[in-house]
């Protein structure tokens, strides 16, 4: 067999729509994309649709996909978040989001976001880290950006079917809601009960935490509470880069992003340099890419400026963001060793006029050693759509790569 190597760029939330303020183009033909164009002429392309044609996908179901994994693999985003912060996640453990918030004594939902508190949450976190619960089960906290955290419950007999207490917004002002079990199982019913216990003791905790007595002096909201969403529970999954024998990398400033390839096996290369936004350090991104793919097999970059425009509705903005996405895949080219193919994709259209994830296609391209070109010479939503990989699935274009690099198995004999 050949064996040969590929670095993936990823653009968030690339895919988008016509807009009358760039003359009815999308900001993907808008932008000036000379590197991409470069490769669309050199390589070949096509249209993606992560599941399938207009299903919308989160950014960590479009990952989960592009890093090889089928829908229904989808372990919920609260493994994801965890294993994105660096927790140590287990099968059989109970996953949730937090957010710190504050609360009254009545149990008042004063703040969602404890003032969007971002210092101290660490140690904060640790006042409630590794609390025994009852038999045996134990409580893990660790913050994650901002406000937000993640819960996990491990032990035996626990079930994820329960309720958030998060009464989501705009609910300030109301109380926070008690964990009830979803369905009649034992396990459903004693994890309600340990959480609404553990909660009744977060807040007896935090309320005297001398952090949160000092946030009350300054006149700041104390975090004295956590609200809890979306419970996951962690099933075991086989690790992409085992499935298929190989090593893999993941560069990315975002953790939802690394969380996936933490999952998938994938080593997980991030920098505070890398700040999921459009002041993204790209040269060291580029820089990084190189060096990774010179002793991993596959190679993930992320780039999420695009996403992010489109949800804010900045149609110039995110023209921009996509010329500096351009300008790293520019850079890694340059540089790209002759038995490594770069591939193109990203994991969801957020269309400006939206501000939201929609269903319509991606473009994608592979360019590399012996690839089939096409005619497409530009790189968007309009020519990919006349490409050589024609219109496709995540998995089908991820199998491709694959495929490419010598890794999908012969059927038959
Ligand atoms: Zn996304």
């Amino acid at each position: 067999m050949l064996y040969r190597k590929a670095i993936v760029a990823i653009a968030d939330g690339l895919g988008d729509r016509p807009h009358p303020l760039l003359d009815n183009r999308t900001p993907l033909e808008y932008a000036k994309t000379p590197n991409l164009d470069r490769l669309a002429s050199k390589g070949i392309t096509g249209m993606m649709d992560l599941i399938s044609s207009g299903i919308p996908v989160g950014t960590d179901m479009g990952h989960l996909i592009l890093f090889g994994y089928q829908p229904h693999h989808y372990p919920g985003r609260g493994p994801i978040e965890a294993l994105g912060i660096g927790m140590d996640v287990k099968p059989g453990d109970i996953v949730l989001r937090c957010n710190f918030a504050t609360v009254d004594e009545d149990g008042i939902v004063v703040d969602r976001r404890a003032g969007r508190i971002r210092e101290n949450t660490n140690e904060i976190a640790q006042a409630i880290d590794g609390m025994e619960l009852e038999d045996g089960v134990v409580a893990y906290v660790k913050p994650a950006t901002e406000h937000r955290a993640v819960l996990i419950l491990r032990g035996n007999g626990l079930s994820d079917k329960v309720s958030d207490s998060d009464p989501k917004a705009p609910n300030d002002g109301k109380p926070y809601c008690r964990i009830k079990p979803l369905d009649t199982s034992d396990e459903a019913g004693r994890t309600a009960i340990l959480l609404n216990l553990f909660l009744k003791k977060v807040h007896a905790i935090l309320s005297a935490h001398p952090i949160n007595q000092e946030r009350i002096e300054q006149g700041k909201l104390p975090a004295n509470f956590i609200l809890t969403r979306g419970a996951g529970q962690v099933t075991q999954l086989e690790p992409i880069v085992q499935q298929l024998n190989f090593r893999g990398s993941c560069i990315a400033g975002e953790s939802t992003v690394l969380g996936v390839a933490q999952l998938a096996g994938f080593k997980t290369v991030t920098d505070i340099r890398m700040t999921g936004n459009i002041d993204t350090d790209i040269e060291l991104k580029a820089r990084l890419a190189i060096e990774e793919i010179a002793d991993n097999d596959m190679v993930y970059v992320h780039f999420k400026a695009p996403d992010i425009k489109g949800h804010d509705n900045e149609p110039f903005e995110k023209a921009r963001a996509i010329e500096l996405f351009d300008r790293m895949v520019g850079l890694i080219l340059q540089q790209l060793p002759e038995n490594v193919y770069l591939a193109l994709a990203a994991d969801h259209s957020t269309p400006c006029e939206v501000g939201e994830h929609t269903g319509e296609p991606v473009p994608v391209l592979i360019y590399g050693p012996s690839i089939r070109r096409d005619r497409v010479q530009q790189y968007n939503e309009l020519d990919c759509a006349y490409g050589g990989l024609g219109h496709l699935s995540g998995n089908e274009f991820v199998t491709t790569l694959h495929g490419l690099m010598g890794y999908v198995k012969k059927q038959g004999n």
